[in-house]
């Protein structure tokens, strides 16, 4: 059985419900990466022990999508879009993607919503595994690709689109422009700029994390009480990678990563931050503990 069948027959579960929000983070699909490239200098002897690796000496890693719905003002906002469905066969296999869009479309109906009720889109960053479901084949595989929540803001920053559109030798990979070339001049798009974006979704707010990739945008939604739940990106992909110097090898500029790292465990002990993350296979919403001298994953608040 699939990673995500056994999440699917979850479904009916109730939404795990803080302050004015709703929230479920669902698998939208797996992938899988090679272990040494997503634990950088990090010896395999310690990393695999709590990975699943196949003869390749891939991981295991889902993709998740944050639907996230504000009870008082009704937006349904989802945070990131996973790997999508314009996969041929043989691109799949290099990257061992199983995808399954859908997942969302069955959250949402069991929310009495639907895609065409989605308010707002965040695109973290435009990486394939995270912003592949904004659109899809409008007929033909490789012909015109139509916007899948065609009702919603797409949200990104303006120079992480920059950076995509004309990527390193050494991430060019990682960027598909069928994902994101129709964001160029589409009125459903809203560029944020600057070191502090402005999110005018009530209730969210925009932290910036550079570490992984240039300007990756990542929401926070206040929960009331002074807590908030963070969807912390690539920053963190999984519960493994809250340790500041399991970094991974495909980040630009890791020591950012290191730092960003040591600035998410001081806040959360600093207040109230309940952290959800984009690759975990087993946990979506969690709470930190960070009493000890390492941190660790806490309490699992949606699997
Ligand atoms: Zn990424």
């Amino acid at each position: 059985m699939r990673l995500y069948d056994t999440v699917n027959r979850a479904y009916k579960r109730s939404m795990l419900q803080l302050g004015k929000w709703q929230f479920e983070s669902v698998i939208n699909g797996t992938i899988r990466l090679d272990g040494g490239a997503m634990f950088g200098v990090v010896p395999k002897v310690l990393w695999s022990k709590s990975q699943n690796i196949d003869v390749k000496n891939r991981i295991l890693l889902a993709t998740r999508t944050l639907i996230a719905r504000n009870v008082e003002s009704e937006r349904i906002v989802l945070v990131d879009t996973g790997t999508g469905s314009k996969w041929s066969d043989e691109d799949a296999e290099r990257y061992g993607v199983e995808s399954n869009p859908q997942a969302i479309d069955k959250v949402l109906e069991a929310m009495d919503a639907s895609s065409a009720a989605v308010t707002d889109v965040i695109a973290t960053h435009l990486h394939f595994d995270h912003c592949g479901g904004m659109v899809e084949w409008e007929g033909d595989a490789g012909g015109a690709v139509k916007v899948r929540f065609a009702n919603a803001r797409h949200w990104v920053h303006r120079e992480h689109f920059a950076h995509a559109c004309s990527p390193t030798l050494r991430d060019r990979a990682s960027f598909l422009p069928v994902d994101f070339e129709w964001m160029n001049g589409d009125d459903r798009v809203g560029f944020v700029e600057g070191e502090r974006p402005a999110c005018d979704i009530p209730g969210v707010s925009f932290e910036l994390s550079h570490g992984h990739t240039p300007f990756q945008l990542l929401p926070v939604f206040e929960l009331g009480d002074g807590s908030e739940l963070f969807f912390v990106g690539d920053m963190a992909p999984t519960g493994a990678h809250i340790l500041p110097a399991w970094v991974m090898a495909y980040d630009l500029f890791p020591l950012k990563s290191v730092d960003e790292r040591v600035s998410l465990i001081d806040r959360c002990k600093e207040r109230d931050t309940i952290v959800a993350f984009p690759h975990d296979v087993r946990r979506g919403i969690v709470r930190l503990d960070v009493s000890g001298k390492k941190p660790k994953v806490g309490e699992v608040l949606c699997s």
